[in-house]
């Protein structure tokens, strides 16, 4: 099992979540974050802390959403990992909440 970022992130960027995963599960890419399944231990701390409810755990993606699940898988190794947090990139398509 994992956890997943869908495309709900893309473009928004918080990193509310990589500030409280316990393991350094999340990598950085310049307009999203993914989770690495190698790294995530399950815990589901991360849910609740996204302000557009981007973060599932791998049993639990909407149909729609269903192929994040491989592309974390695939993408999350190749980038930079992210353990805290910083400004959100917040972009023109994002529709979560200003910080
Ligand atoms: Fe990290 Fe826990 Fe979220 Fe996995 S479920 S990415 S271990 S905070």
């Amino acid at each position: 099992m994992t956890y997943v970022v869908v495309e709900l992130c893309v473009d928004c960027k918080y990193t509310d979540c990589a500030a409280v995963c316990p393991v350094e599960a999340f990598h950085e890419l310049p307009d999203r974050l993914y989770i690495n399944a190698d790294t995530c231990i399950d815990c589901d701390a991360c849910v609740p802390e996204c302000p557009v409810e981007a973060i599932f755990a791998d049993t639990n993606v909407p149909e729609n959403y269903a192929h994040w699940t491989q592309i974390n898988i695939d993408e999350a190794p190749k980038y930079p990992i992210i353990s805290q947090k910083i400004p959100a990139l917040h972009g023109p398509t994002c529709t979560g909440p200003e910080e």
